[in-house]
């Protein structure tokens, strides 16, 4: 969600935070501001509504003069989007300007108790709260001003702070919510995500909850919430800012599409060792034996992949496998044990719901794994095991690529779980990993025939109602199909098991009514294809997805159809959601829909 950057260098500091914010649009965001120091005193723009209209205020930048500042893009909690309630807030007298991501808890009990010391507010929000507190405690020096601030701040933030008497100084301090620093050429950059500075630089560090950063233009100090100086270790990120870029492409989101026969390669390769699935570098093999029972912990699309892994895991390996929203996974007291692996996935591993699960598991005891696709984020850092998805940087809010990474990660461990608990047969391991390695080939016919489903959203771009059926994981792989439309088309759909629309749903099918049968799970088709003829029967329109050797059977019950290459049952969604995706995008396209910044959708989901 919403997006802060900071720079102190040699430039002029504004037309520097405009093009970080930029990068960080993705991120999802109803207003944007810039407040720099000009050495004299702080200078604040800002405005309600997209980035231009704060690039417009200022020239893009030019018009406001100084070497050092602070940006913000803001997904509004407290207070209506308007340009008041933007940040930066400053404190009353104007020296403290501060930007924040996150939600202070406890905003309202400070706020009454500034008032009561004659503070006077402007803004409903509650980080104008912290930007007055850290004034108040301000003594001549920022850093302990911050310091003394945070102690008595609740809930989540990340916050960039500048003072008008400190010129030369960032002050960044996190609590459950992204922040990193940047070391630059020609300066030096403070940022809750990557994304921000990668223009500039690739070198990085991770600040870890409460510790407070000092920025300058010739170095960056690291501290303890008590002030005693720490060493951070520098990173250098793997990610190319031109993977950041549309690369021609209409929209990112298509881009990401494209990308993923590349990214599932890039992501399985490091974990297939001497023709095995070998995952031993992150799951002892003994404890994989004793694992006695996996939750599989997520949010979103991600929980739709741990759908799919619950029906691949269970099959393969014989372990019960639970799936939990992570927002419900803390407070519906999980049994867990030592012998409990909680897997927790996450594309920007800082999933604010995932984040609180994996640490309630850790304190239940658990082994947790985590999945994700950021390295050095928070879930990637306080799981006991990761696995890093290589999917890249992904900018579309709608999930593509990381999902599809995600999903052939969790083939990797029912495959390498299966060996480790010999329980599957030595040939059907072969032909499960002699598929997974085809994925991305087959991914590449799909993708090269999209054109007949680009000809499908074309003629029901109008439907206003839809339902996804399947069975198995066709049917969990229909959740993510109907999530995806609804995400970007904003077209309401339903996802439902095949068996169970006739308990009651049904009674929504009405003449012309689209169904999507997703009917690839051969075991199944005959039961998922009578589902289709009872809808077909009450006037619906069925366009069914299936694979090329049960095309014919498929066409005998629905009205139109996609195909996809044959492969094994446990890699079916892998290559079926594809058309999914691609059916969502060109729906959205033919609709006219913002179709990589959906309206209310955030990236990165920082609050809970
Ligand atoms: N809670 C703050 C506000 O509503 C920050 C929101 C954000 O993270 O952008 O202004």
């Amino acid at each position: 969600m919403c997006g802060i950057v900071g720079y102190t260098g040699g430039s002029q500091a504004a037309p520097i935070l405009l093009e970080g914010l930029a990068r960080l649009e993705y991120r999802g965001y109803d207003s944007a501001g810039i407040a720099i120091n000009n050495g004299e005193k702080i200078d604040v723009v800002k405005a309600m509504g997209r980035l231009a209209v704060l690039c417009d205020k200022c020239g893009n930048g030019r018009d406001v003069p100084g070497n050092i500042g602070i940006g913000h893009t803001r997904w509004a909690t407290h207070g209506r989007p308007s340009d008041v309630n933007s940040h930066p807030h400053v404190s009353e007298n104007g020296r403290i300007a501060i930007v924040h991501n996150g939600i202070i808890e406890n905003y309202a009990q400070l706020k009454e108790m500034l008032i009561n010391r004659g503070r006077v507010f402007k803004s409903e929000t509650d980080t104008e709260v912290a930007a007055q507190l850290i004034d108040y405690y301000y003594n001549g020096n920022i850093l302990e001003a911050v310091a003394r601030a945070v102690r008595e701040l609740e809930g989540s933030y990340a916050l960039g702070i500048i003072c008008a008497d400190e010129p030369d100084t960032i002050v960044g301090v996190k609590s459950h919510a992204p922040l990193i620093v940047a070391y630059g050429e020609d300066g030096n950059f403070f940022a809750s995500d990557v994304m921000a500075v990668l223009n500039y630089t690739k070198t990085v560090s991770y600040l870890d909850d409460d510790e407070i950063a000092v920025v300058r233009s010739d170095g960056i100090k690291f501290y303890s919430p008590f002030l005693d100086e720490i060493k951070k270790e520098k990173y250098v990120v793997d990610w190319d800012i031109k993977a950041a870029d549309k690369c021609g492409y209409e929209h990112y989101m298509f881009k990401e599409i494209m990308e993923q026969p590349e990214a599932v390669r890039r992501t399985i390769e490091p974990y297939i060792r001497d023709g095995r699935a070998d995952l031993s570098d992150v799951l002892d093999r003994e404890y994989i034996k004793n694992v006695s029972r996996i939750f599989i912990v997520a949010c979103g699309s991600s929980y739709h992949v741990g759908v799919i892994a619950k029906y691949n895991i269970e099959k393969l390996a014989r372990i019960p496998v639970e799936v939990v929203l992570a927002s419900e996974f803390r407070y519906c007291d999980p049994i867990i044990d030592k012998n409990t692996l909680v897997i927790c996935i996450s594309q920007s591993g800082e999933t604010a719901d995932t984040l609180e699960a994996q640490n309630e598991a850790k304190r239940l005891g658990a082994v947790t794994l985590a999945i994700v696709n950021v390295e050095g984020s928070a879930i990637a850092k306080g799981a006991d095991k990761v696995i890093y998805t290589k999917a890249g940087p992904e900018i579309a809010v709608a999930t593509t690529k990381a999902y599809s990474t995600q999903l052939a990660v969790t083939v990797l461990i029912a495959l390498y779980a299966a060996e480790c608990r010999n329980s599957l047969s030595e040939d059907e391991y072969g032909i499960i990993l002699k598929e997974l390695l085809a994925v991305p080939e087959k991914m590449m016919k799909i993708l090269n025939d999209k054109a007949n489903i680009q000809y499908l959203a074309y003629q029901h771009f109008n439907n206003e109602d839809l339902f996804f059926i399947g069975r198995n994981i066709d049917y969990a792989l229909s959740l993510e199909g109907s999530l995806k439309l609804k995400e970007i088309s904003y077209i309401h759909s339903e996802a439902y098991a095949a068996g169970e629309l006739k308990h009651g749903t049904i009674s929504l099918v009405v003449d012309d009514t689209l169904v999507i049968a997703v009917a690839s799970y051969g075991r199944l088709v005959d039961k998922t294809l009578s589902n289709a003829l009872e809808v077909k029967a009450r006037g619906a329109r069925v366009m069914g997805i299936t694979t090329e050797s049960l095309k014919e059977k498929v066409a005998k019950a629905t009205d139109e159809i996609i195909t996809i290459p044959d492969t094994h049952e446990v890699l079916l969604p892998s290559l079926a959601v594809l058309p999914l995706q691609l059916f969502a995008y060109y729906v959205a396209l033919y609709r006219g829909c913002d179709i990589d910044k959906p309206r209310n959708l955030a990236k990165s989901v920082t609050v809970e």
